[in-house]
């Protein structure tokens, strides 16, 4: 038990004692009905309360049919579980009170004295309660042995107390309800009654003071369809594994998807096109997207091509077959497309080239330029628009369209000749 906490007592009497005070309140509030009361202290979300039951055997058979104390003591807990939200549920495990962790768990014991006091001429049972801060930490519920007790349902007899009754009344205290008034009809007053067991005022109190969670917040409705928002257009080269992950707004939403290039497939479950393509070629997907509010359409491009140098590493496809490279230091290469054997590429700018790669460490291609019947070479490291042209012995600077941003000269396609120092078209 932590050296910080704090401890109460609090005692059930046969008899309500004698107070003044009790008529004058009852004068008040006639009605005398006021509802559950809390001691304060809770315990933990999530507690299984361990009360060790060392309460023994009566030595003979009660009225009820039981043959033991503890037994009566698991009955009375169990009235109470059933209400009791917030992960907390009482336990009762008969005999030690020492749990194997050394940490000291409550315990229901028989006994005759309170801390070294008597229990007082007609007190039943005592739950101590120690808690630190707001919360419990230890209970234990101590009955008198100078009293005689059995266990019953009904009307309270004579000279034979119901333990049940007393038992659950003190496991009332373990959970942290406090006395109701006198004449209140709950199990909590401060004396004994005919009341056999928790009436609904004590539910309400344990369930006020142990709630059950709270529902689930329920998946909101969505109010519009589901609108694709990943790439629009995905390229891939032949024979190689792709992937391609379908995401969307307005969840939830189910995804179908066809037209795919041959090879490829849609996986329902992760909602992803994977395979590898078996054929090169440029392809309009569809791709349907539903959920509550409706059903989108929307095509995805697909442009499966043939492995191409590192060179193009950054290529991206921009749909309909149109590919836009531009390099780490910034500058583009601008806008191209492949045949179907991609080695044929269309610049927008500098026309037909074949390409082929150098397989330098320069990262470097060439590109049999047709419209010259030149080779040039260039590289991540010559930094297109430099150009080496094979034919002239000379490094090349391609002039760009001033009037058109990432755009080159065209017709004519204006140079800079490092080795003459002129400018020339080709
Ligand atoms: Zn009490």
């Amino acid at each position: 038990m932590d050296a910080s906490s704090s401890s109460r007592l609090t005692r059930w009497w046969l008899a309500a004692l004698a107070c003044l005070g009790l008529g004058l309140l009852g004068a008040l509030w006639p009605l005398a009905t006021r509802a559950y009361v809390f001691e304060g202290p809770r315990w933990p979300n999530n507690s299984t309360v361990v009360l060790h039951l060392v309460l023994g055997s009566p030595g003979k058979t009660l009225l009820d049919g039981s043959t033991s104390w503890d037994d009566v003591a698991v009955a009375a807990l169990n009235v109470w579980n059933p209400y009791l939200g917030s992960g907390v549920q009482l336990s009762g495990p008969i005999g030690s009170a020492a749990s194997p962790t050394g940490v000291f768990d409550g315990a229901v014991s028989f006994s005759d004295s309170v801390s070294g006091q008597d229990f007082g001429d007609d007190a039943l049972a005592v739950t101590e309660i120690y808690t630190v801060g707001n919360l419990m930490d230890e209970t234990d519920v101590m009955v008198s042995s100078s009293v005689t007790f059995d266990s019953y349902r009904g009307p309270l007899q004579k000279k034979k107390i119901d333990l049940r009754r007393v038992l659950i009344h003190e496991f009332g205290h373990v959970l942290g309800l406090d006395h109701v008034d006198a004449g209140t009809v709950s199990i909590m007053t401060p004396s004994i009654s005919d009341l056999d067991t928790i009436q609904a005022d004590d539910i309400a109190g344990v369930q006020a003071l142990y709630p059950n969670p709270p529902a689930p917040t329920p998946t909101p409705t969505p109010t519009s369809p589901p609108a694709l928002t990943s790439s629009l257009a995905v390229s891939g080269y032949v024979n190689t594994v792709l992937r391609y992950q379908i995401s969307a707004s307005s969840p939830p939403w189910t995804c179908t998807v066809s037209g795919l290039p041959p090879g490829l497939s849609f996986q329902p479950n992760g909602n992803y096109v994977s395979g590898a393509p078996t054929a090169i070629g440029a392809y309009s997907a569809s791709v349907v997207l539903t959920n509550a509010a409706g059903t989108s359409t929307t095509t995805l491009q697909f442009g499966i091509t043939d492995p191409v140098p590192d060179y193009f590493a950054n290529e991206q496809y921009i749909g309909s077959g149109v590919y836009y490279l531009t390099f780490p230091y910034s500058a583009p290469f601008g806008y191209y497309s492949y045949l179907a054997d991609n080695h044929y590429m269309y610049h927008f700018d500098l026309g037909w080239e074949y390409v082929f790669d150098s397989r330098d460490s320069d990262e470097g291609i060439y590109l049999y330029d047709f419209a010259s019947s030149t080779f040039f070479y260039t590289s991540v490291e010559l930094k297109f628009p430099y150009l080496y042209d094979f034919s002239l012995d000379a490094v090349l600077y391609y002039y760009p369209d001033a009037a058109n941003p990432g755009r080159y000269t065209s017709n004519p396609r204006y140079f800079y000749n490092f080795s003459t120092g002129q400018i020339i078209t080709k």
